[in-house]
């Protein structure tokens, strides 16, 4: 089966790594479910009508060193100055014990969302160390667990000051010192909710009539920093709210925006030591005042209890999660960005209130004594209170300071023709600031090391990091165990399969993951100028070809920084032809039932009216339904919103007649495209009927999912939204002129973790992408077949074959015994196991994706789980155990529910080591099972004191 694949080096075909399952296997497994060849069973179970024949126009597959070697030359074709363009991304130090331990190690970047908490202990106690580090340093009680970035955080701020504030209508105020990145996404996010924009200069007062809100920056994007009581009481009079786009480390020393009447904050977290990688991922932040906790988007980690009553972490308010809410969530936001804010809160760990008032302390007299210094070499500086960024004006001349310090080796910003901005951070040195100078034509200058340019009136008295987890971890054998603690307690998947049904929880290979923090590619402002980037974009555009060429589609953004903002883009590309074509009344977002949540939420945020659309007993979309919804709505149809293949985890037959009818009726088709794990090498949505797609990079890409984040969720189109893709305001290689904005902070969302798809591909070549596709889809199968005779798995496709997951039917077991899903999936943690999807799409059911990178040992170990588990489910029903004190109820079991009096009708041994095979391997949950309604009636989202620990 590898023989194709060229060999240039000793190693085994980098196909052969990542596909699990070995040939005899294979072979095993098809026999199991009664097929000759994995063609065979993939023509069985793929509708005719959708399998695409040509052969994919990609290289062949490169060897692992090779896909390194040709990564390592583009990366060298990025220049690497020093950056000091400012506007919300600054250099950073990831502190070298944080980078190892962390970024790259697989315990964290291969943890799932912590949906889980038992066994996620570990990063959920590390998000509400981020949490707290933002709630400290905004000076506001409650923070979230991490935005998609400031841009976009921003936005969400404005839908949250809407949705608090009385009345409709309203205008936003945005400060004109507001990065011009976060203005542009503020205005694309507002377009479409009919929420009006004004940006004006708040010095002036806000402008008259009626306003909802106020965005302003502080410090601004020109620097300065002022005193934002004026604007903050004046807002407040007028029943507006204000949100500040904040920075965490001037915050260190200036009176957090809390502390001046802000309601919101919101702002980056990236300059605590995550890398600048040219825009992303970066992790976005947002704290809010007393009142407005529950209308906080994202995820947030709150304090419960578990059974035994010891404190314990879970996601708080889950009810408000658009899974549930769906198009009455109040933000889309799903995957965000867990990886990057771990590792700046474990900056913030690492080196405490004392390290960072330090830095923030260096950097600010830097900038100082450059403000100094150009001031005494003759040239004007524009604020006299600024933090880190000095703004200087050389009438007509800045182009040329920048293009002098650019030869000089230094980035600075350029703002019109008079105004240079130069940003200090963490990495600046008196050597770049001589050069800057030098830029500006002041020889040897005078340095001073003491300058000082905070206003007097905003000197920071309050306390922050005062827990002694920030007060704790000073040397790096502390750290270093202080991250083993953590990353212990939580199952990731570097101990086993996490078989979670759409998440696609596959191998994020380590030739994949080691380019990403290469200094080439780590070390590029997201503004630098472009030709200094020329390496990363010809990776984006080779990987826009490959995954337009992947999926039949003519144009590829790869902007989008998850699939949720994949969904926004495509959606309103749609919504921009729809108008474009004259049909402004096409507001009508038909969505099945079986939807996930995130469709729904993006639909109304891009204007849309959401229409829901039966599924028949087959969990297909019931073409009956539809039709009357097509002809009851009319020419408001805009456009229908599928997955494919669809949640239930079957390749649907009728998707070729859907496309078919809504065209027809003048709409425009979506194909979320989630499940492409399900399709690639076998079919293009592109091709059988769609218009538009989001792919989710960190699921059939291998962008690892990092415990919630980062993702990249590009979107496909056909030429004709082409002219509607997202654009930026800052680089117009990013998108077409004709765009609808950005959806993203940086031109290219995420960038800095291309990489990953890209040698994925490259290494995988067009035969090994279509493997691992067909052993995708033999797993789920094999899975199916071995658990079928225990539970009833709920939809099958074409000759009763699953795509690439299967649904387990637990509503019979329920009913018989009072077992629930959340039993089960409790128990398979004392197995050993990651619990699969609950209750998605039909509720009562578990959704079990194996991906192709399990092999059959771990198959079976799982099924083996899965069977002993029904089989204990049914000793509860036959009364062998009561239905309230059992194994199931009773998980997981702790090692600490072992000890002292054992008053089970079970044994010790049943309740821990229920098989075999986890003797010797144990993993022991941290927590017995957690009481979330207790957490919700109680919140606390900040890190309890630690007396809370002692028992
Ligand atoms: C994961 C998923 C999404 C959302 O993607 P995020 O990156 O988490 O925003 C949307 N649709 C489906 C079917 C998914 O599985």
């Amino acid at each position: 089966m590898f023989q194709p694949l060229a060999q240039t080096s000793g190693d085994a075909p980098f196909v052969a790594r990542h596909v699990g399952p070995r040939d005899d296997e294979i072979a095993k497994m098809l026999d199991a479910v009664g097929y000759e060849s994995l063609d065979a069973l993939v023509d069985a179970a793929v509708p005719q009508a959708i399998r695409s024949i040509d052969a994919l126009d990609l290289p062949p597959a490169s060897t692992e060193l090779e896909a390194l070697d040709e990564l390592r030359a583009l990366s060298r074709r990025n220049q690497r100055q020093t950056q000091m363009i400012g506007l919300g991304y600054s250099d950073t130090i990831t502190p070298q014990v944080v980078l190892r331990r962390v970024l790259e190690s697989p315990a964290w970047y291969t943890a799932y969302t912590p949906y889980q908490p038992e066994i996620s202990q570990g990063r959920l106690e590390a998000l509400l160390n981020y949490q707290t580090m933002v709630a400290d340093l905004s000076g506001l009680p409650t923070a979230n667990s991490s935005l998609l970035d400031e841009s976009t955080a921003a936005a969400e701020a404005m839908t949250l000051m809407r949705r608090a504030v009385r009345g409709e209508g309203g205008v936003l105020v945005v400060d004109e010192d507001c990065l011009p990145q976060t203005i542009a996404v503020v205005r694309t996010r507002a377009e479409p909710l009919g929420l009006s924009v004004r940006v004006a200069d708040l010095d002036d007062g806000l402008p008259d009539g009626d306003v909802f809100g106020v965005l302003v920056q502080y410090p601004g994007a020109s620097g300065r920093v002022r005193d934002l009581r004026t604007i903050t009481e004046e807002a407040h009079e007028r029943g507006a709210l204000v949100t500040v786009a904040a920075d965490l480390l001037a915050m260190t020393l200036v009176t957090p925006p809390g502390e001046l009447g802000a309601d919101v904050v919101v702002g980056s977290s990236q300059r605590f030591g995550v890398p600048l990688g040219y825009g992303g991922p970066h992790a976005g932040y947002m704290a809010v005042r007393t009142g407005l906790e529950r209308g906080l988007p994202g995820r947030l980690v709150g304090v419960s209890k578990d059974v035994h009553g010891a404190p314990a972490y879970r996601l708080a308010l889950q009810t408000r999660e658009q899974h549930i809410r769906r198009e009455k969530a109040t933000s889309n936001i799903c995957t965000a960005q867990v990886l990057l804010a771990v590792v700046a809160s474990m900056y913030a760990v690492w080196h405490g209130p004392d390290g960072l008032r330090d830095i923030a302390g260096r950097v600010h007299r830097q900038a100082a004594g450059l403000a100094t210094a150009l001031r005494a070499g003759g040239v004007e500086v524009v604020h006299d209170t600024f933090f880190d960024t000095v703004l200087a004006r050389v009438p007509g001349r800045a182009e040329a300071v920048a293009a002098d310090a650019g030869e000089l080796g230094v980035n600075v910003g350029v703002a019109g023709t008079d105004l240079v901005r130069v940003a200090c951070d963490e990495v600046t040195t008196d050597v770049d600031l001589r050069r800057v100078l030098k830029a500006f034509g002041i020889e040897s200058p005078q340095l001073p090391t003491e300058a000082e340019a905070l206003p007097a009136g905003l000197r920071r008295g309050s306390a922050y990091l005062t827990h002694p987890v920030f007060n704790s971890h000073r040397s790096e054998t502390s750290m270093l165990r202080y991250l083993r603690r953590l990353s212990d307690k939580d199952y990731a998947l570097d101990r086993g399969m996490i078989p979670l049904g759409s998440c696609t929880m596959k191998l994020n290979a380590a030739t994949e993951m080691e380019p990403i923090t290469w200094p080439g590619f780590a070390g590029i402002h997201p503004f630098a100028p472009v030709e200094q980037a020329d390496g990363y974009v010809a990776m984006i555009r080779q990987l826009e070809q490959w995954l337009a060429t992947l999926t039949g589609y003519d144009t590829v953004s790869i902007q989008p920084n998850a699939g949720s903002q994949g969904e926004l883009a495509g959606l309103l590309a749609i919504r921009a032809y729809h108008r474009a074509n004259g049909d402004d009344q096409r507001d009508v977002c038909l969505i099945p039932s079986s939807a996930h949540g995130t469709n729904a939420a993006s639909a109304v945020m891009a204007g849309m009216r959401v229409v829901v659309v039966a599924a028949d007993e087959d969990g297909a979309v019931d073409l009956d339904s539809l039709q009357a919804k097509i002809d009851e709505h009319g020419d408001r149809l805009a456009a229908i919103m599928v997955t494919y293949p669809s949640t239930h985890g079957v390749y649907e037959e009728g998707i070729t007649e859907i496309a078919r009818r809504v065209h027809e009726a003048g709409g425009q088709v979506y194909v979320d495209g989630a499940n492409l794990n399900a399709l690639l090498g076998l079919a293009k949505p592109g091709e059988f009927g769609a218009d538009v797609s989001h792919l989710n990079l960190h699921k059939t890409f291998c962008i690892p999912h990092g415990g919630g984040g980062p993702g990249v969720g590009p979107i496909g189109v056909r030429a004709h939204l082409s002219p509607y893709l997202p654009n930026h305001p800052m680089l117009p290689e990013a998108g077409p002129a004709s765009g609808v904005g950005p959806i993203s902070g940086a031109p290219f969302g995420s960038a800095s973790i291309l990489p990953i798809p890209w040698a994925y591909i490259r290494m995988m070549g067009p035969e090994g992408l279509k493997l691992a596709t067909q052993t995708a889809v033999l797993n789920a199968n094999y899975v199916a077949a071995r658990l079928a005779g225990h539970f009833p798995v709920l939809y099958a496709g074409r000759n009763g074959l699953v795509a690439h997951e299967c649904i387990v039917d637990l509503r019979q077991l329920t009913k018989s015994s009072g077992i629930t899903v959340d039993d089960v999936a409790k128990r398979l943690i004392d197995y050993g196991f990651h619990a699969p999807t609950m209750s998605f799409p039909v509720a009562g059911t578990l959704m079990i994706e194996p991906t192709e990178s399990e092999d059959k040992a771990e198959l079976d170990r799982f099924c083996d789980a899965m069977i002993a588990i029904r089989a204990e489910a049914d000793k509860v029903a036959a009364g062998d155990w009561p239905a309230d004190d059992n194994p199931l109820t009773g998980a997981p079991h702790t090692a600490e529910s072992l000890i002292g009096s054992w008053e089970h009708p079970y044994e010790r041994e049943t309740a821990v080591y229920p098989i075999r095979s986890v003797r010797g391997d144990k993993y022991w949950p941290p927590v017995g099972r957690i009481d979330g309604a207790y957490g919700d009636r109680h919140l606390v989202c900040s890190c309890p004191a630690p007396e809370a620990f002692e028992s």
